[in-house]
């Protein structure tokens, strides 16, 4: 279940892969095409370097719409891409000159190629091979460190530009070189008084996308005396424009005499002229729509898609304007509302500085600290990987750590933050706790909200055989909320999930007749109908509504109950994110989804 969002991002950037892969053939073929047919001469040089250049851009392009990440990987893919690129130059040459790739080769270094027309000066033999084998170098070598650069930077979605503008370089005095040592990010530097008269300074450089949403900093020492650059502090560090902002004022106080930036970065916006957040907090339709997230973590969720709602808030919380969640929690009644705007506003890829910063300032504020805290445990997942073998398991274990004293934080401030409690379930999880004490977590969570979706989804995880729990202990639980909650609850949506994890568990042993055989039990089959009736019954619609929806309409499905699946499916539409239903590869196979619509006559 929390695989899916990171899976879409993984298929888009295979996608991408794809289909550039054809491009660079195309592109091949075409640079053949213009220097088979026709006799360029000397003017052959100036397509090759034009052609250099084009092939940088594209790559670059396809780092930016693959949303390729890493740098490593880019590079990679941009060695595949030249593969692909001297396929097509060498298979359409053969093509026109109807010869095979070696004959090719043993044309081009008896004629060689003529410089000024025929009959003059040609390049053959040694120095054409030579020419040649720079050129192929010169491409294998351009096109993985363009997209390898390109994986390194930031891409805003908003103004669709890279974070490659220099706004704002500084020099700021005075410090000591020994207080220098502890500066490691942007909370620890603004941490320093300067003016001591010291022999260093810091040099800043904020680098942003055109709009300055995304900005990077990079600081290094420098030595007063010589006016030289030192060692670097911090490289190539995002930066939110709130962190901006706040950079900007401990500028201006650690050293007046530093250059400020100029009147192009709009950082007023930001500040005490911006908008509040106050989009009316209920969907369009009936029902929320599901809308991918593409800047999340993909990682540790309770709910990974975005409403159009959570989506604006994203939009200015990415800016660093943590105001907005506060502003949209204030509007949030129901507590499946809270903990879907608590999780949009700490669900991030990238590290946020904005949260460190807003943590400072309020260190009152249990919204703060409950961000801060899922924000932990998200990164702390992205340290660990979704698979069975955990990697990096110290920073796994430090971030979780962090995330555990962020939520005690939150609930010793506010001891009825339900979601601080429910978190605490997750980070518990990664941690080993004993059930006694997740447990508690869970019952601090539910006691004022017995409704509260997160939380039981996951204690369930908790509980499941692969974490640990039991078959027993799953479905123990699963029946005490059957049992206990009232109708219209989300919270019940746990019964489907409980049942579908063991039906996946027994499909392992029985690949054919398991899942299936699991489900048709009696009891099991009895259980999930009645969770269904009860939970849709006067149900309290929430941004949770949607996944719970398309979990009950997926086991209704499988069971044959097709009046109540069809009856979902007419809500939910066309199509829907949501696991267990999963997404078609590459066109090849039919959506589970579209299946299910059929089988129930849609
Ligand atoms: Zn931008």
């Amino acid at each position: 279940m929390s695989a899916h969002s990171k899976r879409s991002i993984e298929m888009r950037t295979w996608f991408v892969i794809l289909i550039a892969a054809c491009i660079f053939f195309g592109l091949g073929g075409v640079y053949s095409l213009l220097t088979s047919t026709h006799q360029w001469g000397i003017a052959a040089a100036g397509i090759m370097v034009a052609y250099i250049f084009l092939i940088a851009y594209v790559g670059i392009q396809v780092a930016r719409f693959g949303l390729i990440k890493s740098a490593n990987f880019g590079a990679l893919v941009g060695l595949f891409l030249a593969a692909f690129y001297l396929a097509g130059e060498l298979i359409v040459a053969g093509l026109i000159e109807q010869v095979s790739i070696w004959q090719w080769y043993g044309g081009r270094w008896n004629d060689g190629y003529e410089l000024f027309g025929a009959g003059s000066f040609a390049i053959k033999g040694f120095l054409w091979a030579v020419a040649y084998s720079l050129r192929i170098l010169l491409i294998l070598f351009v096109l993985p460190t363009a997209m390898l650069s390109e994986g390194e930077r930031q891409f805003c979605e908003l103004c669709k530009s890279s974070t490659t503008k220099t706004r704002w370089k500084s020099v700021v005095k005075s410090f000591d070189p020994a207080v220098l040592v502890g500066v490691s990010d942007l909370r620890s530097l603004m941490m320093l008084g300067g003016g001591s008269g010291g022999e260093r300074g810091v040099w800043l450089r904020v680098r942003t996308c055109k709009c300055a949403s995304l900005g990077e900093l990079t600081v290094d020492q420098y030595k007063i005396e010589a006016e030289q650059r030192g060692d670097t502090i911090m490289k190539d560090s995002p930066i939110s424009p709130i962190g901006l902002c706040r950079l900007v004022e401990w500028v201006r106080a650690t050293d007046g005499s530093a250059e400020l930036p100029g009147s192009d970065l709009d950082l007023e916006q930001f500040g005490a002229n911006r908008q509040m957040f106050d989009l009316p907090l209920k969907p369009a339709g009936n029902e929320w729509e599901s809308l991918h997230r593409w800047n999340g973590s993909g990682m540790g969720m309770e709910w990974g898609c975005d409403t159009e709602y959570t989506r604006a808030m994203r939009v200015l919380v990415g800016k660093g304007d943590f105001r907005a969640i506060e502003e949209s929690l204030a509007m949030a009644e129901d507590i499946n509302d809270i903990a879907c705007i608590y999780e949009a506003g700490a669900d991030w890829y990238d590290p946020q500085d904005w949260i460190g910063l807003w943590c400072d300032e309020q260190p009152g504020s249990s919204v703060a600290h409950t961000v801060a805290g899922i924000n932990h445990v998200k990164r702390a997942w992205l340290e660990r990987g979704g698979g069975w073998t955990p990697k990096h398991v110290p920073e796994f274990m430090g971030l979780l750590n962090l995330a555990m004293e962020s939520f005690d934080r939150a609930t010793a401030i506010d001891p009825e933050n339900a979601t601080a409690h429910a978190w605490k379930i997750y980070a518990g999880k990664g941690l080993g706790q004993e059930d006694e004490r997740v447990r508690l977590y869970f019952d601090a969570a539910t006691r004022s909200h017995p409704d509260f979706h997160a939380a039981h989804w996951m204690y369930f995880d908790y509980l499941t055989a692969k974490w640990y729990g039991s078959e027993e202990q799953c479905i123990g639980f699963a029946r005490e909320v059957l049992k206990n909650r009232a109708a219209g609850s989300a919270a019940l949506g746990v019964v489907a999930y409980a049942h579908f994890e063991i039906a996946r568990e027994r499909m392992e042993k029985d690949k054919k007749a398991g899942f299936m055989g699991y489900l048709n039990q009696p009891e099991v089959r009895s259980d999930i109908v009645r969770a269904n009736d009860l939970a849709f019954t006067d149900h309290r619609m929430s941004m949770v509504t949607p996944r719970v929806r398309a979990f009950f309409a997926y086991m209704l499905w499988q069971l044959g109950e097709t009046q109540g699946a069809k009856a979902h499916m007419e809500i939910i539409g066309k199509t829907t994110p949501w696991d267990p239903f999963s997404a078609s590869v590459f066109f090849l196979s039919k959506e589970t989804y579209t299946k299910a619509r059929k089988a129930c006559g849609l």
